[in-house]
């Protein structure tokens, strides 16, 4: 009963909270379509939930709890509204969802704050000689039972906590119990009045733009079509976390990286890239001179790597590559999908059998690699998978319908493998074929 309930508790409490979202950007404000998608349906995007403890590359703050970030700085709920911080939905019950403290500082509650702390950070890392305050409210329940930690009654002034420490849970306390707001934290960054004490929080005035504390997109005079998060299929989310990404930085020594159509171009260029980095490349085509080469370049510069010929359009042949490369090296920690074929025909003009030759190399190949080295992955518990695509961005190059067509397939393919497999552990990206592909891969796998 209250599984099947909470949704509907979420879109209540925000609409008794807010009235309906007021949207100042419009109703087709793409962003906060997808917030409402995720409230109806929280398992349609697992991977937009952020990750407490996780930061963005060298961002000064670390993120404080569990959850979907639902609304940014200067969002706006009803006319006149301008949104003071950001605001988190963990989408679990109140009272369960801890939230840490994002940056160290001396922690002060109020003797009337029943679901609110502040932490004084006397010099703010982005400016120096500054001093700041970060807000951190809503952990009570809709009574004004408090969440906050123990470790921090009313009346606490000045207690120095690091980052991380916990702070208190989620909750879903507005002040009237009529009316609880949805669960969530809510976390602004307010100004000092220069006298040491900090200003009113709840006007926008008195904040600061959090986007920079945390290296993500959260100003909605900036960002309206897309929710902020860390890690994504595309290079355009990777740009979200704007210094890198949040994950562990990936030692890319001795990991096991498979990249099909090795051969030439930039997949043979990313296969010398990688083995210099330390990994070990199994490089497959399905032309024996060019993979050869590149292998026995590879080994000549003092790296590991070994060459298998197979057409990864074929099922058969993509369960000999798989397998192959598991008996040489043990496992697949890295696959890239680089194999491709571009004929210039125009639609009007074009061979059937050419039709069917690039979707079965451009996208069939990707499903199988994927399906095939997925598996392989999921049991691991851990692996990224690169697919290389085009189309996702304006325009259209003369005369290849055929291979737009079967990339713009793969790019979805990758975004909805990428749903499927994360939460095993398994990232899978989209990256458009440019100029700069080459660098594009090598900033994903290094930030991973
Ligand atoms: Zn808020």
């Amino acid at each position: 009963m209250r599984k099947y309930f909470f949704p509907l508790v979420i879109l209540v409490a925000l609409a008794a909270a807010g009235g309906y979202l007021y949207y100042t950007r419009g109703r087709d404000s793409a962003r906060m379509a997808q917030v409402y998608n995720w409230f109806q349906d929280q398992s349609s995007r697992p991977d937009l939930m952020m990750t407490s403890g996780a930061k963005c590359g060298d961002a000064p703050f670390i993120f404080p709890t569990n959850g979907l970030i639902g609304f940014i700085w200067d969002d706006s709920f009803r006319p006149g509204h301008r949104h003071s911080g950001l605001d988190i939905f963990a989408g679990t019950e109140i009272g369960v969802t801890p939230i840490v403290a994002a940056y160290p500082g001396y922690l002060t509650r109020q003797a009337d704050w029943k679901s609110t702390v502040i932490i004084r950070v006397p010099e703010d890392p982005l400016q120096t000689g500054r001093q700041i305050w970060v807000y951190y409210t809503h952990m009570a329940d809709p009574q004004g039972n408090s969440f906050v930690s123990p470790a921090f009654p009313m009346g606490t002034s000045e207690v120095y906590v690091e980052a991380g420490t916990f702070l208190g849970y989620q909750g879903n306390y507005s002040g009237d119990p009529n009316a609880p707001v949805g669960i969530h934290l809510h976390i602004s960054i307010v100004e000092d009045d220069g006298f040491g004490n900090f200003k009113n929080e709840l006007d926008i005035n008195n904040t600061y733009d959090p986007t920079p504390y945390f290296g993500l997109p959260l100003n909605a005079n900036i960002n309206s079509d897309a929710i902020p998060y860390w890690g994504s299929y595309g290079v355009n989310q990777l740009a979200d976390c704007a210094a890198g990404n949040q994950r562990k930085n990936m030692d890319l020594k001795n990991k096991v990286v498979l990249i099909t159509g090795a051969g030439k171009g930039a997949g043979r260029t990313l296969a010398l890239a990688l083995a210099q980095r330390g990994a070990r490349v199994a490089v497959n085509d399905i032309s024996p001179i060019n993979v050869e080469e590149a292998a026995a370049e590879i080994i000549a510069n003092g790296g590991e790597a070994k060459a298998y010929v197979e057409d990864i359009a074929k099922k058969v042949g993509v369960q000999y590559l798989v397998k192959g490369v598991e008996d040489d090296f043990g496992a697949i920690d890295i696959l890239i999908n680089h194999a491709s074929v571009e004929p210039h025909t125009p639609l009007l003009k074009m061979d059937e059998w050419d039709w069917h030759r690039t979707l079965d190399v451009n996208l069939t190949g990707v499903f199988l690699t994927v399906q095939s080295v997925g598996r392989m992955m999921r049991e691991q518990g851990h692996g990224a998978i690169i697919n290389i695509v085009a189309g996702a961005g304006e325009g259209s190059i003369k005369d290849a319908g055929a291979y737009l067509s079967s990339k713009a397939g793969a790019a979805m393919l990758s975004r909805q493998a990428d749903v499927e497999l994360s939460p095993h552990g398994v990232r899978v990206y989209a990256v458009e074929n440019s100029a700069d592909v080459v660098k594009d891969v090598l900033s994903i796998l290094e930030a991973q």
